[in-house]
């Protein structure tokens, strides 16, 4: 029997992304409805409550783009196990740690590559 078996390894986590991509498009379809039922506040005369129908709008909105963004990492690592790269980083090739992607099973990055992608996105 072989040492490792990579590809079995991952199945769970391939499961778990496919389970989240799943989750998320339900979140999402629900999403749009949450802010669309929130617009009709913004027509009130008081103008506390249309502060707070826009608030809750653009709270809603920023939900949607979230689950977007979170969807497209999802399919993104659903992709590399079609291409057979599921688990080495996108950035240098090298493994990423599994403990990594138990916790993240989208995590596209090794801990390296993804500590410095932070560092550029901050400044
Ligand atoms: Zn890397």
């Amino acid at each position: 029997m072989a040492r490792k078996a990579p590809a079995r390894r991952y199945d769970k986590l391939r499961k778990r992304l496919r389970d989240e991509e799943e989750r998320l498009e339900r979140l999402r379809a629900e999403a749009p409805a949450l802010a669309e039922e929130h617009k009709g506040v913004a027509f009130s005369t008081h103008s506390a409550e249309e502060a707070w129908g826009t608030y809750e709008r653009e709270q809603g909105l920023a939900l949607t783009e979230r689950l977007v963004g979170l969807l497209a990492e999802v399919r993104q690592a659903l992709e590399k196990f079609g291409r057979g790269t599921y688990g080495t980083c996108d950035s240098c090739g090298n493994e990423v740690p599994f403990p990594r992607l138990e916790a993240r099973p989208q995590a596209s990055l090794c801990l390296v590559c993804q500590a410095s992608k932070e560092r550029a996105n901050r400044s």
